[in-house]
């Protein structure tokens, strides 16, 4: 049984999961070839997996077969669970039995192991998914934060290497998550417009960090980024949130993600990554106030080195590539 424990010393929240110790450690292969066992992930392969929860599927194809674009299903190894009682206190110390949702989304029936070699329907299919999901945990009201990521390659703590993303819902909203927005309320209060807003008008000014533009929506390499490389994805105006962006901006965000792949590929060669798209706080806290005043925003974490103790001890990450040099070989990194 999983427990989230609260670490009273640091304010912050951790994860005790003895079930993730079984986690299967598939071979993971650096080329499209898959070593070892067949990919419970592959299309033809559904029987490998716990039936599934969603599946956007060609018309007339059968729940658990063949036929889809995108599949959802529980995580076997789940760190947290929903059918699990809430919160306890034990003296000094409080915890929740593992309470929470972990989905896998499989982001495609082929056995694509790169988000960098994903088509722009690929990314829509994708977007989509997250959409729906997104959605649909909204409604439970026992859940207070969604943590949806993706981890790509060793170095950014894959275990499978079919490309798949991951859907975590929590009974309480992590420090860090919280902060953004928080922060963004408090700059809101102060200036009468989102952060992001200003930090976007401030680098398409600048102009040296922006890679590229597509519609309301630009690539950068954040002023003060904490990984080589780092890349989001974000728009000036208030364009909805993942469950609620518009058909044509799913678009729009699908073909710059797609591009922005490409051009890190292209400088970077083989590269692991995190993936973090934004979702605002379930439910309504003090000091939080509304989601709308933070952008919808995907960031991209390339895992080029490893943290150690200064890192971990001060919070403080040390990047050597300049931002500014990041985003330019990025923009100068064209289709030959
Ligand atoms: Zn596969």
């Amino acid at each position: 049984m999983s427990e989230i424990r609260y670490d009273r010393l640091h304010d912050t929240h951790v994860l005790i999961a003895p079930e993730r110790l079984r986690h299967p450690d598939v071979p993971l292969s650096e080329s499209d070839a898959f070593v070892g066992e067949p990919c419970p992930f592959c299309e033809g392969n559904e029987g490998m997996t716990p039936p599934e929860i969603f599946a956007h599927r060609s018309e007339g194809s059968f729940p658990n077969e063949g036929g889809w674009d995108t599949r959802v299903v529980p995580n076997l190894f789940k760190a947290v669970q929903l059918e699990t009682p809430p919160h306890h206190h034990f003296g000094l110390f409080e915890y929740w039995e593992g309470f929470g949702a972990h989905e896998v989304i499989i982001d495609t029936p082929r056995h694509t192991t790169s988000m960098s070699e994903w088509s722009e329907s690929d990314a829509v299919f994708w977007l989509k998914t997250l959409r729906q999901r997104v959605g649909d945990l909204r409604r439970d009201q026992r859940l207070a934060y969604l943590s949806l990521f993706k981890n790509e390659g060793r170095n950014a703590g894959a275990t499978m290497s079919h490309c798949h993303t991951q859907l975590i819902g929590l009974p309480m909203i992590p420090k860090n998550c919280g902060e953004i927005y928080r922060r963004s309320y408090e700059y809101f209060q102060t200036n009468g417009h989102a952060l992001m807003e200003s930090i976007l008008q401030h680098e398409e000014e600048t102009g040296c960090r922006v890679i590229e533009k597509k519609g309301e929506f630009t690539a950068f390499c954040p002023y003060a980024s904490t990984y080589p490389f780092e890349v989001m994805i974000s728009s000036m105006k208030e364009a909805g949130q993942i469950d609620t962006l518009s058909r044509t901006r799913i678009e729009t965000v699908a073909s710059l993600l797609v591009s922005t792949l490409q051009r890190l590929k292209r400088q970077l060669g083989v590269f692991h990554f995190n993936l973090w798209v934004s979702t605002p706080p379930l439910i309504e806290n003090e000091g939080i106030g509304s989601a709308d005043l933070c952008r919808f925003t995907i960031r991209i974490m390339p895992r080029l080195y490893q943290f150690g103790g200064f890192e971990h001890t001060t919070g403080i990450v040390i990047n050597p590539v300049t931002p500014e040099l990041a985003a330019k070989l990025l923009r100068e990194s064209t289709h030959e």
